[in-house]
């Protein structure tokens, strides 16, 4: 039975590039509109959204750390690079009519709320699509590892991971056609291929709490509803 979702509450994670379009830096306006859009379908279907945005856009810890900076300043500086993209998304949100909250691992009053469990829990039973900007607020972590930790917080159903490709393949899809889509994997599978899903820090922590994952093509228009109705759609990783 199609149509129904099979999820009541989601967190959808997206990285920065996602953002990018093929601009070589930064936002493309048109490509956050059509995921705004995407967003807004799922959330009329009755599923409340909570989205973790990455920064890598912007700026990334490790390429700053690797031309000199130290780690810790580089990566709060990937961590506000993650709250100027929440803030790109709300508003493209808005301009969808849906209500939508930053809520910032680091505090930035003057720009977002904080992040506080049961307010962000309270956000999305009101239907208003929270975003978590700042990743976990800590450095050496990363925005995917936000996003199993804060899907884990808000007893999510699933993690949705947004990719540029159809799912997870046994090798590069672009240069090898050869190369099969796993509709299936298990979060061990993942961590012992070393396949590039999210970093490992991120799929412990959805093996340990039974979080299933679920990678997807986001530039496919209409797979993010697919996904969320519980079909083949990219790769489902789990127990
Ligand atoms: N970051 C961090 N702690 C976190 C999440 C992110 O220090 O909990 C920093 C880190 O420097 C990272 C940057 O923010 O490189 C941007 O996040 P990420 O690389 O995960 O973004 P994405 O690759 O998803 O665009």
């Amino acid at each position: 039975e199609s149509g129904q979702p099979r999820y009541k509450r989601v967190l959808l994670k997206l990285s920065g590039e996602a953002l990018m379009g093929d601009r070589s830096f930064g936002v493309d306006p048109a490509v956050i509109q059509r995921i705004a859009a995407e967003v807004e379908e799922i959330a009329a279907a009755g599923v409340e959204v909570g989205l973790v945005i990455g920064g890598g856009n912007i700026f990334r810890g490790v390429s700053l750390a690797a031309s000199g900076m130290h780690r810790a300043t580089a990566d709060k500086m990937g961590m506000m690079a993650t709250v100027m993209n929440a803030l790109s998304m709300q508003d493209a949100l808005e301009q969808q009519r849906l209500k939508a909250r930053v809520m910032s691992a680091l505090q930035m009053h003057e720009v977002c709320e904080d992040y506080i469990r049961r307010r962000a829990i309270r956000h999305l039973e009101k239907g208003r699509v929270v975003i978590f900007a700042a990743g976990t607020g800590n450095p050496f972590f990363t925005t995917d590892s936000a996003a199993s930790l804060r899907a884990i917080e808000i007893d999510a159903d699933i993690v949705i991971k947004a990719t540029k490709v159809d799912g997870v393949y046994s090798d590069d899809p672009v240069s090898n056609p050869a190369a099969e889509r796993y509709a299936h994997l298990t979060y061990d599978d993942v961590l012992a291929r070393r396949l590039n899903v999210m970093d490992a820090t991120a799929i412990v922590l959805c093996r340990d709490h039974n979080l299933p994952l679920r990678v997807f093509n986001i530039n496919k228009p209409g797979a993010l509803m697919r996904v969320v109705q519980g079909e083949d759609e990219g790769t489902l990783v789990e127990r």
